[in-house]
């Protein structure tokens, strides 16, 4: 049985790496889904409690709301950002969806979930019509 939750923020970023547009410092309202795999637990009835979920997700995604996020490796971006003082994540990797999806896999697979979930899965959609997803068997 699987059972999923949404969630929304709105962050700003760049990919150093990138030859075209999304080079420039930009912003998305990012759309994320987190999917949980497991049996139901028979005294509850349920995989897991929704609020359980959101108890989980939400810390994460309030770090990284209405900030910018920047790769380790961007230090003129660190730079000019500290010194406007924004709130911005510095983060090891190059801040694409698919890395997003990594982050996001690896923060909530250290949550204290209960044994009967068996797999996690994040989507992470920086437009209406783009996605990255992956999941992780626990
Ligand atoms: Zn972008």
């Amino acid at each position: 049985m699987k059972i999923a939750k949404d969630f929304s923020w709105e962050m700003a970023h760049r990919l150093q790496c990138h030859k075209g547009k999304c080079f420039n410092l930009h912003g998305h309202s990012y759309k994320m889904q987190v999917e949980f795999e497991g049996n139901i637990e028979s005294s509850t009835g349920m995989v897991l409690d929704y609020f359980d979920v959101k108890d989980i997700v939400a810390p994460i995604v309030d770090e990284l709301d209405h900030t910018v996020i920047i790769w380790e490796k961007d230090s003129i971006l660190i730079e000019k950002i500290s010194e406007l003082n924004s709130a911005h994540v510095i983060v090891p990797f190059e801040t694409t969806a698919e890395n997003l999806v990594g982050y996001f896999l690896d923060k909530i697979s250290k949550a204290n979930l209960a044994k009967e979930i068996t797999k996690i899965k994040v989507r992470v959609c920086e437009t209406e019509n783009t996605y990255a997803e992956d999941g992780l068997e626990l």
